[in-house]
């Protein structure tokens, strides 16, 4: 019955795979695909050698994973947040915390998926949206409050997105770690948010070298926090609940993925994504059920320390792009995604 599957999903990650489109540019690069998805929830990955064997089917090596469920490359953005999110955002409002994760390569479809374009809101706005509907209906005395952080991390910085200037400090308080004097947006509609959203992307941190293009190196961190009051049918009385939504647009996997077994410092060495790797970390020894969860060691997961794992709500959705000439970020993230399961 619905109790007895949602215990079973209490604690555990909820694993999604996106498949984008497959652009212009990369068939005019003579790009083919080699992602197929079946049933919604099976991904096939299949290398061809050559034009003429992919025309034949003739695989060179290929793999099978199974997830949750799997979006092929003609799934629109409601359908994605409706199945990935939608359940969290209830549980927000019943008081708990959830965080919504995308991985991946860079120009797999990450910042698609979590802000999307403004024809085509992705997760953050859509989730927002939700919220105001729902607490609307249900807030008691019509006094409620949606809250918006964003913020970024890179290079072990953190910065604020709706406020750009300094770097700010992390401190831990009674309510756990906060950034201190991050900027706290209270929210009154949807239609600002996207546009709020939006100015913040473009204050993320840009590579030197690609001024025009957010670092693949960055870490985006939408924090929404919903507050209202309720009337408890047990006693009568009036109730606040507040719960805490995390929505989350990784950094690019790909050079954190192959580095999985070395040991930290020749990691710092090679410039790897240190939130990543701790990211990866913590996920796996949640998966693995251990009672220490190393938190400490990067910015993202301290800052996450109380929206994963216990009674938190976790969900991951890994892009893919269908391109064959990414085919090993695609399997790095395939992998990642199936142990994080
Ligand atoms: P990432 O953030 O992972 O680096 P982007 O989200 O920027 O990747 O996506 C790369 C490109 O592909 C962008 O031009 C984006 O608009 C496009 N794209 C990604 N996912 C989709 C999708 N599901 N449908 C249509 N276009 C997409
Ligand atoms: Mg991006």
């Amino acid at each position: 019955g619905q109790t007895e599957r949602e215990e079973r999903q209490e604690g555990r990650i909820v694993v999604f795979v996106r498949l984008r489109p497959i652009s212009k540019k990369e068939k005019e690069a003579g790009s083919r695909s080699c992602v197929r998805i079946v049933n919604r929830k099976e991904v096939y990955l299949t290398e061809f050698a050559s034009e003429n064997d992919y025309l034949r089917l003739k695989r060179v090596r290929g793999r099978h994973f199974c997830f949750d469920a799997a979006f092929p490359d003609s799934t629109g953005q409601e359908e994605v947040y409706a199945t990935t999110t939608a359940a969290l955002v209830e549980r927000v409002l019943q008081g708990q915390n959830g965080t919504v994760f995308c991985y991946g390569a860079t120009g797999a479809g990450k910042t698609y998926t979590m802000l999307g374009t403004t024809d085509n809101p992705g997760v953050m706005v859509l989730a927002i949206k939700d919220l105001f509907v729902k607490i609307r209906q249900r807030s008691l005395d019509g006094a409620h409050s949606v809250s918006l952080s964003y913020l970024e991390v890179y290079n072990e910085t953190v910065r604020d997105l709706l406020s750009p200037g300094r770097p700010l400090v992390l401190r831990e308080d009674k309510q756990g770690i906060v950034a201190a004097g991050l900027t706290q947006y209270r929210a009154f509609s949807t239609d600002e948010v996207m546009r709020l959203l939006q100015q913040g992307n473009q204050n993320r941190t840009t590579e030197p070298t690609r001024v025009n293009e957010t670092s693949s190196r960055s870490h985006a961190i939408l924090q929404v926090v919903a507050e209202y009051k309720v009337e408890d049918p047990a006693t009568n009385s009036i109730l606040t609940r507040v719960g805490k939504l995390s929505l989350i647009d990784l950094a690019g996997s790909e050079r954190a993925l192959a580095t999985d077994q070395r040991s930290l410092r020749s990691i710092e060495g090679a410039n790897i994504n240190r939130s990543l790797l701790a990211l990866s970390s913590c996920i796996n020894a949640l998966v693995e059920g251990k009672k220490h969860i190393p938190y400490r060691n990067s910015k993202l997961t301290q800052l996450l320390k109380d929206s994963l794992g216990g009674a938190c709500n976790t969900v991951m959705i890994a892009n893919v792009s269908p391109s064959n000439l990414v085919f090993g970020d695609t399997q790095n993230t395939l992998h990642w995604a199936d142990r994080a399961k």
